[in-house]
């Protein structure tokens, strides 16, 4: 029977002498999930996906992947996932067929590189030498020899780092194609765009704690700011909006700002403009997007911790 959760965390710790790099950590990734895994540089993401690889041991806590324990069972776990390490090298004078016959080969697996080749967009390099590949390339050379063995659940360290935008467009694709076949990806990245676009659940970890944890919408709306519609308008169109409509106004230059809080909101306001009388130009609508929410959550931990080391209490709050 398949096990529905794919990896699962439970008080999850990793000490470094006195560093805590993981430091209490508990999250599940169900089958077919893109699930990311995001946090500032040092967070504990690497720390936690190689003690999900088998490569670290937990100082305390429990991790599995498909129902193992990865260092005990790691020859089984081994042939049913893939893994690219942060920063995949190779050797330098083997191509990528050459590389993906090999891998198939270890794996006891075969598979006809031109497919895999296919599947990552790497057909044209087929033949030339690791060392002449370009960055993307080689990102996408590591995601073909992650899927040789068709993995259940593939983890990807920062698999599109350093690549220009059209190469990590094309390893996006990559990951829809494999979550569209039901493959389960664990992603880190410090794109908050590719985790916002690709994931269906994504984590935030800092200083080894999970600080936020959802769906990209999920997180937005509880730890956004509101919308805003913005009109380009005279002040005067804020002093007669504020009198007929029951929502902040606020004039930010030669914006006139509306926060809105449902749908139905942005028609009340149209309406309301349009009664005012006063002449406006453009409209545009405007929401925190997961990296908005993403700088601003990291941002305040940090204040809190500077403020905790200090010894000063947060305002508001007692000591
Ligand atoms: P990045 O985004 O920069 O890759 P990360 O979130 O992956 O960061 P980790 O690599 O997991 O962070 O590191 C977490 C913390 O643990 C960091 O403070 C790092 O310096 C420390 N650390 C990692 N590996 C070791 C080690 N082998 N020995 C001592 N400290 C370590």
């Amino acid at each position: 029977m398949p096990t529905e959760n794919v990896v699962e965390v439970r008080g999850l710790v990793k000490s470094y002498g006195p560093l805590r790099a993981v430091d209490g950590i508990d999250l599940t990734v169900r089958r077919g999930e893109v699930f990311s895994f995001l946090g500032p540089n040092g967070a504990g993401k690497t720390t936690t996906v190689e003690i999900l690889e088998g490569l670290r041991e937990p100082t305390e806590g429990s991790a599995r992947v498909l129902g193992l324990d990865p260092r005990a069972d790691s020859a089984r776990l081994i042939r049913r996932t893939g893994v690219i390490p942060q920063d995949f090298r190779f050797f330098e004078k083997i191509t990528p067929r050459e590389a993906i016959a090999f891998y198939a080969g270890l794996f006891g697996h075969p598979k006809d590189p031109d497919v895999l080749l296919r599947q990552v967009g790497l057909e044209e390099k087929a033949n030339d030498r690791f060392e002449n590949l370009s960055g993307g390339q080689k990102q996408k050379l590591g995601l073909a020899l992650a899927l040789v063995n068709d993995p259940e659940v593939i983890f990807l360290d920062e698999p599109t780092t350093g690549l220009d935008p059209q190469a990590r467009r094309a390893i996006w694709e990559v990951i829809r194609t494999l979550r569209a076949r039901g493959t389960t990806v664990f992603l880190t990245t410090h794109y908050l765009e590719e985790a916002q676009v690709l994931s269906d659940r994504v984590a935030i970890i800092q200083h080894g704690r999970i600080i936020a944890l959802g769906t990209p919408e999920e997180i937005i709306h509880r730890y956004g700011r509101p919308e805003v519609l913005q009109l380009e308008a005279p002040p005067a169109l804020a002093t007669l909006l504020r009198k007929s409509l029951a929502l902040p106004v606020r004039v930010e230059g030669d914006q006139v700002e509306v926060e809105i809080s449902r749908k139905e909101d942005v028609l009340t306001v149209l309406t309301a403009v349009q009664a005012s009388g006063v002449p406006w130009q453009r409209v545009t609508t405007t929401r925190d997007t997961l990296e908005d929410v993403f700088i601003r959550l990291v941002g305040k931990m940090d204040e809190a911790g500077a403020r905790a080391e200090a010894g000063t209490a947060p305002e508001g709050r007692d000591p």
